[in-house]
């Protein structure tokens, strides 16, 4: 099956259960940021306007338990900032799975190998050897590292960690193959150590998916070639969205850098050519999302959002109306229901009900359409039943030469940080090539999952797309 069964049941059985009872309104999917902290500096991510006075707060594990209790979404995403950051993320992931929770762990992959070792510290026995020599035979961990796992003590084996769980996902952000992906987040060999994260995490039977936003400039075919990668590495599902320029982004774009947004927004139009084949995706590789809202994506039909079916949870509440919109926080999920006019909200039959959602095509606000039946067209269930009960697609088959196409950066002295940064910042001399103003980057808040700042990333991949031309990078 595309996915597992016992996902899907729970999913569908919560549609069901709510039109059943006729419900008007609830969540789908919870977005729980317990932490805005990041590791990382990718260009352009969109929590550092909204959130920077909130920079070092967290939601005590408890609230985060609360918050998903609340509103009782069969799906949690916890996300952020980097969650893995988070220092009782062990526990949280445990409670979430206690109440019986789908669960995605956005991340950025920087930490996983670090907590998958805390794992098989935790449960090292001699059983577990031919799954060390597997990833000492692929360098996943180092002879330090197994040595240390072996000798294991007795605190390491009480410690919560993370485990393998069919209800548990790694959702790992990649926006594209090495040279770029290393670019955006603006550190080289951050892609390699996803890669390899990755590669552990399927030799030690956990479920991984990927999440990847799409900008105006980004080259289609690459995400193609990344999704046929990460399908050769038997990668269990992936999340793609297009990315927004929401109305923070906007004025920013107006105010710092004295540019028009109009010049650089991913209109719904442009949008739709960049997913016109999503719908081929769809069959190739195992994209999460309804095939109603590839439908959308291709241009093929309209949806209404329904932005309060995937909330936002985070240190100062329930966030609405969106996960990328802030018009206010509440105190409650259902106060939130309550308060909130949603029918100001949304793009309806291609008008615009604010103009800030205009171009908005976000899998946050119209994924649940098309499972919740929102515009509902005959065959509609059939086709979203048919999706997530099929047989999943066969994993795409690894060549070298593919290899090849995804190695593309660092890998082969063609990092960021070497010539790139020239032909992109030639100001930039020994800085940070992405700099603000020349300045080093500073730790900020973030977010896997879309919401990114899209006009200072379009800017970049174009400059991407000009330095390939002028020099051609050898294969
Ligand atoms: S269309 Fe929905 S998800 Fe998109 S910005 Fe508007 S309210 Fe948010
Ligand atoms: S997008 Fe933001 S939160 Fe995600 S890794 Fe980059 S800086 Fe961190």
């Amino acid at each position: 099956m595309r996915f597992p069964f016992a996902l899907s049941a729970k999913i569908a059985g919560h549609i069901i259960k709510h039109k059943l009872r006729q419900t008007p309104k609830f969540a789908m999917v919870l977005q729980l940021e317990p932490l805005h902290t990041c590791n990382l500096t990718c260009t352009g991510c969109g929590r550092i306007r909204e959130y920077s006075t909130s920079l070092k707060d967290m939601v005590p594990l408890e609230k985060c338990l609360a918050a998903a209790m609340e509103c009782d979404a069969p799906m949690v995403s916890i996300c952020g900032g980097e969650p893995l950051i988070y220092p009782k993320i062990e526990e949280l992931i445990d409670g979430l799975l206690q109440q019986g929770r789908v669960l995605y762990v956005c991340t950025n992959g920087m930490f996983m190998r670090r907590k998958m070792k805390d794992y098989l510290a935790a449960i090292y026995s001699p059983e577990v050897e031919p799954k060390m020599k597997r990833l000492l035979d692929q360098k996943l961990i180092s002879d330090k590292d197994a040595e240390a796992i072996r000798k294991s003590d007795e605190a390491a084996r009480k410690k919560t960690v993370i485990r393998p769980s069919t209800w548990m996902y790694w959702n790992v952000h990649l926006d594209g193959l090495e040279f770029t992906h290393d670019l955006i987040v603006e550190r080289e060999g951050v892609f390699k150590e996803c890669v390899e994260a990755i590669k552990m995490a399927k030799i030690l039977g956990y479920q991984v998916a990927t999440n990847t936003t799409v900008y105006k400039e980004a080259d289609m075919q690459e995400i193609e070639d990344m999704f046929k990668f990460l399908s050769s590495l038997d990668v269990d599902g992936h999340t793609i969205s297009p990315g927004y320029d929401y109305d923070a982004a906007k004025k920013d774009m107006v105010k710092r850098l004295g540019k028009d947004p109009k010049e650089f927004f991913l209109t719904r139009d442009m949008t739709r050519k960049k997913f016109a084949k999503i719908m081929d995706w769809g069959k190739a590789f195992t994209i999460f999302g309804t095939p109603v809202y590839q439908e959308f994506l291709a241009g093929k039909r309209e949806l209404t959002c329904t932005a309060w079916a995937i909330p936002t949870y985070n240190v100062k509440g329930w966030k609405a109306p969106c996960y990328l919109m802030t018009d206010g926080h509440y105190g409650g999920y259902q106060e939130m229901l309550t308060k909130v006019a949603w029918e100001k909200y949304g793009v309806v039959n291609g008008v615009a009900r604010d103009s800030r959602c205009e171009n908005c095509m976000v899998h946050c606000g119209y994924d649940p359409s098309g499972a919740l039946g929102t515009n509902y067209q005959r065959g509609d269930n059939w086709k979203n039943f048919k999706y997530n009960f099929g047989a999943k697609p066969k994993p795409f088959p690894f060549s070298p030469e593919l290899e090849k196409r995804v190695y593309n950066g660092v890998s082969i002295g063609k990092g960021h940080l070497a010539e790139a940064k020239a032909a992109i910042n030639p100001a930039a001399g020994a800085k940070g090539a992405f700099s603000r103003n020349g300045d080093e980057p500073e730790p900020h808040v973030g977010s896997h999952c879309g919401t990114n700042e899209t006009t200072e990333r379009d800017e970049l991949l174009a400059k991407i797309k000009d330095a390939k031309n002028i020099e051609a990078r050898p294969e």
